[in-house]
């Protein structure tokens, strides 16, 4: 049978997909890259923003109306939390979230055998049988349909408590695969080939406590792997990034991208949104990374108009943005999530000021990436091919977070690792052309 999976939202997320095609494909069905001709498409949502779920609403409903569809999968943090509304949708939509979304795993087998008029009432029939609970590590892909690296999911849910957000109460509570098992599951990746591997988790930091945490894993994983294999962390929750952890990350092993969520870098707000940490804790444990990776590569999530975020606020989370130099920043507009603390909060900004703060932060973020890139100049970097373009030039991402592409001669693949230079940069470039060293 057909199917497409179509993911919003984090790496988790992506993570997660990546699994579910490989099931499909070892079973003998095939991932098509879109709705056509599928009589079963599985969408992987996200809860974070009301925009990301009013796009997989969207998605949604486009696919349960396209003539051969038989069944829409929901599944991911919008399925987990609201599946009586999306269910609503149409009578071929089939939430899955919440603890039982690793049975999904199953579902190929399950199809098995099943002509394409059937998806409908298999999906129906398998969707009633689900289990309460299931191992949210089953989801471990070896073969990666989407993506040129490959990823690792080693943690799920967080023991946080941020009033803003609804994607722990779809996540659940923290929990980490086992050490050793997580070990053994990136060097079955090394061993299929693969040059890097992204460690991905809810809140990733939250790895193996209370105990080790994230230090212990990473100490491990560095010790089993081999000097030819990279290791990415998704993103990294300030709070937990420990001196064992930091001194770790000086192994050139570790790619120099650290995606940091400060959402703000005022401390009213910060307390105002249960966030465990201030503005100068973050501030030193981002200028303790810059000590042992001063080229990397440093992007954050903010978050403009929180509830709290008044002009002084705003001003002091700019001038913090500035001092750390991100080189990239993610800036969401608040959006009051059902079922949070903040959803009726009174003392948010009014809407055009958030906006307005928004689009500063943007402009921001913006300046501050030129200025990452034209300190690149002339500099020494690694680079995953990802895909092929005309001839013989690859799209090719580096170590430290930039699209470049790449001349380099017949004989290369998918996923190999590049050493390369950059030429004197601007930081105006639409299109970085790199060399190899
Ligand atoms: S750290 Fe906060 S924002 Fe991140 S998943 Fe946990 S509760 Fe949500």
């Amino acid at each position: 049978m057909n199917v497409w999976i179509y993911t919003l939202g984090c790496r988790l997320n992506q993570c997660e997909s990546e699994a579910l095609a490989q099931a499909f494909v070892s079973a003998g069905h095939r991932v098509l890259p879109s709705a056509e001709g599928c009589p079963l498409c599985i969408i992987n949502t996200c809860t974070v923003t009301a925009k990301a779920e009013q796009k997989a609403r969207r998605v949604i409903r486009q696919c349960s109306r396209t003539p051969g569809v038989g069944a829409v999968i929901v599944t991911g943090c919008y399925a987990a939390v609201s599946a009586a509304a999306l269910a609503d949708i149409g009578d071929n939509v089939f939430p899955v979230g919440g603890p039982a979304k690793s049975a999904l795993l199953q579902l190929p087998a399950y199809l098995s055998g099943a002509s394409d008029s059937e998806a409908g009432e298999r999906v129906r029939s398998f969707c009633t049988g689900l289990p309460a609970s299931s191992d949210p590590f089953a989801f471990a892909a070896t073969d990666f349909t989407f993506h040129s690296r490959a990823y690792l999911k080693v943690q799920d849910g967080c023991d946080n408590h941020c009033f803003y957000c609804r994607v722990r109460i779809a996540r659940g509570k923290s929990v980490s695969l086992d050490r050793t098992e997580a070990v053994s599951r990136a060097l079955a990746l090394q061993a299929a080939g693969y040059h890097e591997i992204v460690l991905t988790g809810c809140n990733l930091t939250m790895y193996g406590l209370p105990g080790e945490g994230l230090a212990g894993l990473v100490g491990d994983l560095l010790t089993a792997l081999g000097p030819d294999m990279r290791l990415r962390f998704s993103s990294m929750e300030p709070d937990h990034i420990d001196p064992p952890l930091v001194e770790l990350l000086s192994d050139k092993r570790i790619q120099p991208y650290f995606h940091i969520p400060i959402q703000s870098g005022s401390d009213t707000v910060l307390r105002r949104v249960n966030r465990h940490y201030t503005a100068a804790e973050a501030l030193r444990i981002i200028g303790d990374l810059r000590r042992v990776r001063p080229e990397a590569f440093f992007a954050c999530d903010v978050i403009a108009g929180l509830p709290g975020e008044d002009d002084e606020a705003f001003e002091e989370t700019k001038a913090f943005v500035e001092e750390c130099r991100f080189a990239h920043m993610h800036v969401f507009p608040f959006s009051p999530r059902p079922d949070t603390e903040l959803y009726r909060a009174k003392d948010r900004p009014p809407e055009s000021v958030r906006d307005a703060r928004a689009e500063q932060l943007r402009q921001l973020s913006q300046r501050m990436h030129a200025e990452y890139l034209a300190s690149c100049s002339g500099t020494q970097a690694e680079v995953i091919l990802e895909s092929r373009l005309e001839g013989n030039l690859w799209k090719a991402l580096s170590g430290n977070y930039i699209e470049v592409v790449l001349d380099d001669g017949p004989g290369m693949h998918r996923g190999d690792l590049v050493k390369v230079r950059f030429p004197h940069l601007s930081g105006k470039e639409e299109t970085i052309k790199v060399s190899r060293v």
